[in-house]
This record gives structure tokens, C-alpha cells and sequence, in this order.
């Protein structure tokens, strides 16, 4: 053991090294991969459940397309690069990649939708108005058919300086979701005060609807956005089941793996052709 300037001692321990040393090296390979390069926009489709299913946009979901570890997931890398700081570059770059793909798509299918997740350090961000302004500038993307989500959470810590950030990108155009809407249900009461145009109700609700019908929190959380004037999309929808009750329910929109997974936007490029095919 060794002794500090306290006289307290301090043991080595093996299991803190390890783990310190484990964080080391992850930090160190994202930084390197953000350097390099490796990082992939995919795209999950959104569909209007009253057009037959048909694609009428899609999400930008961010992957890392590591050397070794191939495709990692956003859960598995965001909060790292969130506490390296590093989130505002990655957005920012996700948000440029997505809207110039948007635009590839427009050729043929005018007004197709994409929507872009903000995270709390892009909110807050004060080069984010310029930033989205830029990119709608230098990418030619009509600002209505951008959505960017942010999660209520995210939304509404700083109620105040979030519904002034968020007029001003509703100025520029853009259109405002609401991601993960009902699993924030305190703030309720705050909803009406944020310039929202669409909420994203949480797949938990989707998947706890009951098989045969009845009351379900889906079903209330759709009434509330009804009642504030918001344009639902239900998120996570994965059979046939779930798909026709939300559309009885007068949902509108949905995404899900029953539709289609996050995708290359190959995958979408080929799934429109199709469409427009049919
Ligand atoms: P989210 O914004 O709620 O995105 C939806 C997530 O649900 C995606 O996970 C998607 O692949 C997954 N999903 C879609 N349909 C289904 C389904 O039917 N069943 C199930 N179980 N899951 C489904 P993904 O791509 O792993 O992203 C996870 C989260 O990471 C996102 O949740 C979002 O909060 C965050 N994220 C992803 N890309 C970005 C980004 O570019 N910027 C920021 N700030 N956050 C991002
Ligand atoms: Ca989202
Ligand atoms: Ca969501
Ligand atoms: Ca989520």
C-alpha cells in the first residue's frame, strides 16, 4: 500500500484500475472514430397508417460502423460522446448527412419527411439556430419537411429557455416533435406552453395495448394529442395486431419494425422505387 501526503493508505485495487483504464481506451476509440470518420446515418420509415402503410418519411437513427465491433448502436456510444463533449459535432454532422439524403428523395417524392433527434447539449447549444439555418441553406431542404425531435425530458428542464430556443427554429420553418411523448406525464400541464407540432407516443404504450381492444394508455395519450392540436406518430409498432388498432384509433402515423427497421439509405431509395412502382 502506498502512503499519500495524509498519511491515509491506499491499496491498489485491481477491479477501479481495470474499470478505469476500460473507460481510457473507450474514450479513446471514439475519438478516434469520430476522427476517422466511422460514423453512419441509417433511416427507420414512418408511415401513413390511412395511406395503406406507405412511406411518407423517415427517422435519421445514428450508428457507428466500428472496425472490429461492426455496427454499434447508439445506446452503446451516445452518453460517452455526450460526456466528451462531443455530441453537439455528431448532431451537427447527422443533421447535415440526413438532410442532404432528404433532399436525394424529394426528386421524386416531394414533401418526404425526415426527422433528426436533438439531444440536451444540441438544445442548448447557442450556434444551434445558425447551424440548422445553415444547413437548410446549403442543402436546399424545404424547412417544413425537417422534424427534429427532442425527448420531453429534454424538452423541459429548462422549460422557459427551451420554448424561446424552440420558436426561434419553428421561425426558420422546421417543424418540432416531441420523442418518447407520455413517459413524462408531470409536465403535462406544460405541454401547451412548447410550440410542438408532433408528438411521438413511446413504444412502451404501443406494446401494452390489449390484444382485444379496450381502454388502453395509448389510446389516452392519443386523446391528448388530439386535444393539443398535435399530430401523432406511434413509435415502435411491431405486428399486424398493433398496426390496424392504432389506425382504428386514428393515430395517422407510425414506425416500427412491423413496417420497417432502421435502414441504409440504399434500403430507402429501393423501398420508394418500389413504392412508387405499386
Ligand atoms: P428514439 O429516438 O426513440 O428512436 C427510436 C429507437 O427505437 C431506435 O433505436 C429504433 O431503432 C428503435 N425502434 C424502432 N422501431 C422499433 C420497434 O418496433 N421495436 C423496438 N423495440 N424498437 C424499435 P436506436 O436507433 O438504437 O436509437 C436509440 C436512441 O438513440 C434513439 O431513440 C435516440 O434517442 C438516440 N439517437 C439515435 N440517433 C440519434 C442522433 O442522431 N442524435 C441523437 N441526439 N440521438 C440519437
Ligand atoms: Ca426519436
Ligand atoms: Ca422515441
Ligand atoms: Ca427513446
Amino acid at each position: 500500500a502506498k502512503r499519500d501526503g495524509g498519511g491515509v493508505a491506499r491499496r491498489f485495487d485491481p477491479v477501479l484500475f481495470a474499470k478505469a483504464e476500460q473507460r481510457r481506451l473507450a474514450e479513446q476509440d471514439l475519438m478516434r472514430g469520430l476522427e476517422a470518420g466511422e460514423f453512419e446515418v441509417h433511416y427507420q420509415p414512418i408511415v401513413d397508417l390511412d395511406q395503406g402503410g406507405i412511406t411518407v418519411g423517415v427517422e435519421a437513427l445514428v450508428r457507428w460502423r466500428h472496425p472490429e465491433k461492426g455496427l454499434v448502436p447508439p445506446a452503446l456510444f451516445l452518453d460517452l460522446a455526450e460526456q466528451l463533449g462531443q455530441v453537439p459535432r455528431l448532431g451537427g454532422w447527422v443533421l447535415e448527412e440526413a438532410c442532404r439524403q432528404a433532399l436525394t428523395w424529394q426528386d421524386r417524392h416531394p414533401g418526404f419527411e425526415m426527422n433528426v433527434n436533438l439531444s440536451a447539449s444540441q438544445l442548448t447549444n447557442p450556434n444551434l439556430i445558425d447551424e440548422v439555418r445553415e444547413v437548410l441553406e446549403r442543402t436546399g431542404l424545404p424547412p417544413r419537411d425537417l422534424v427534429l425531435e427532442l425527448t420531453e425530458s429534454v424538452a423541459l428542464t429548462d422549460l422557459v429557455e427551451s420554448a424561446r430556443v424552440l420558436s426561434q427554429l419553428k421561425e426558420l420553418g422546421v417543424r418540432i416533435a416531441l420523442d418518447d411523448f407520455g413517459t413524462g406525464f408531470s409536465s403535462l400541464s406544460h405541454l401547451s406552453t412548447l410550440p410542438v407540432d408532433v408528438v411521438k407516443i413511446d413504444r412502451s404504450f404501443v406494446q401494452a395495448m390489449p390484444e382485444t381492444g379496450g381502454a388502453s394508455v395509448a389510446e389516452a395519450v392519443l386523446h391528448i394529442a388530439r386535444t393539443f392540436n398535435l399530430s401523432p406518430v406511434a413509435e415502435g409498432v411491431e405486428d399486424a395486431g398493433q398496426a390496424e388498432r392504432l389506425k382504428d384509433l386514428g393515430a395517422g402515423r407510425a414506425q416500427g419494425y412491423h413496417f420497417a427497421r432502421p435502414m441504409p439509405a440504399i434500403g430507402v431509395t429501393e423501398l420508394l422505387d418500389k413504392q412508387s412502382a405499386e
